[in-house]
């Protein structure tokens, strides 16, 4: 790994496009590679992906793209193992993945493989110019505070990073990426697990993750019928619902809608805390929202001391006035 030489972006392709974590990454790749004086590559793996890799081409990067990857068997061993055989060719000095689901479960893997540094999560990425260190910011003690992490002399550096800390690269007719099919051939007898099932998760409107507004509710809702109320903001605001571990619990709403440490990590424009606490655990998944609104009956909850703007009350008297002054201001 002497050679590192390149900036390489671990790509993501869903229903033959190309993700907007990934052109997120793009964009920040684009500056890392003018700091650093490396190039910007980006890999791709999977099925049919020629016309993913032409639209990845047209954002501005070469793409490394190991198509006809059969996903029969278990998709992150295959991820992890081709990953690591094209990181041991090209000998990139960074490599970046977005802090989704592969990205958490393929970074660490291939960091243990290539032996290399992994610094997961970031929401910030600067060069310091007189050594070309990697700063890399990052929440810790569950959002509570920001930490800036030096990278060390050990190449390569593996980073992953979280959803809209950039915003998605737009295709660059300047300059048009090169497009370098592979073949890596692995050893799938020594993957030890296979998938059986995919089952798509249904998504009404936006993906939490992408939400520039996420209205939120929690133990305070009290039941389903509550959040029927949160559902009809989110959609006039445009955004997607969130919920906290209560109403999960309760069975009053999917899991698959959980902000925080073991849920869904969001960083909207706007995050509307309704009925919820503010618990550390939740607040590792809302903290980077820029701005907290929270409406709770308590005045000493904890929200408050994390919310930019809060309303005292309770929910089913606050929500109503709000949403009509929101069709007004709309309209
Ligand atoms: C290992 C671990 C991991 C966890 N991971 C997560 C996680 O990922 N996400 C998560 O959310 N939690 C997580 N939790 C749980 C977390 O600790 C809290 O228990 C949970 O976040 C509390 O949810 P809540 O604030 O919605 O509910 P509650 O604690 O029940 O708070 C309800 C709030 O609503 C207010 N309220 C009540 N009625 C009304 C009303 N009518 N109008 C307005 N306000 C009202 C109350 O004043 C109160 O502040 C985790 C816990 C552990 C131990």
């Amino acid at each position: 790994m002497e050679d590192s030489q390149d900036v390489l972006i671990c790509g993501e392709a869903i229903d033959g496009k190309i993700t907007t974590i990934t052109k997120e990454l793009v964009n920040i790749g684009r500056e890392l590679s003018e700091n650093l004086n490396q190039p910007l590559r980006l890999l791709l793996i999977g099925q049919s992906l020629q016309g993913v890799a032409a639209e990845a081409a047209s954002l501005g990067s070469d793409v490394y793209l190991v198509d006809d990857v059969p996903f029969a068997e278990s998709v992150p061993e295959r991820y992890v193992a081709i990953t690591a055989e094209v990181c041991q060719k090209a000998t990139p000095s960074v490599i970046i993945f977005g802090q989704t689901d592969m990205g958490r479960e393929v970074a660490p893997r291939v960091a243990a493989r290539l032996k290399a540094d992994v610094c997961m999560d970031c929401v910030d990425l600067a060069v310091e110019p007189e050594t070309s260190s990697l700063l890399l910011t990052k929440p810790v003690y569950g959002g509570n505070a920001m930490a800036v992490w030096v990278s060390s002399e050990h190449k390569p550096q593996i980073i992953t990073i979280r959803p809209r800390t950039a915003s998605p690269a737009e295709p660059d007719s300047s300059r048009k990426g090169e497009i370098i099919p592979l073949t890596i051939k692995v050893d799938s007898s020594v993957f030890k697990s296979k998938l059986q099932e995919s089952v798509r998760e249904e998504v009404r409107g936006v993906k939490l993750e992408e939400a520039k507004v996420v209205v939120s509710g929690g133990g305070g809702i009290g039941g389903k019928e509550g959040f029927e109320l949160l559902e009809g903001l989110a959609q006039i605001l445009g955004g997607a619902l969130g919920i906290s571990r209560v109403p999960c619990d309760e069975g009053w709403m999917p899991s698959n809608l959980e902000i925080g440490q073991t849920g869904h990590v969001v960083s909207p424009d706007l995050y509307i805390a309704i009925g919820i606490s503010g618990a550390p655990q939740h607040l590792a998944g809302c903290s980077g929202s820029k701005c907290i609104v929270a409406i709770n009956k308590n005045p000493e909850a904890h929200i408050f001391k994390e919310a930019d703007f809060g309303i005292i009350e309770d929910y089913r008297q606050a929500l109503p006035p709000f949403i009509e002054k929101i069709k007004t201001l709309k309209s």
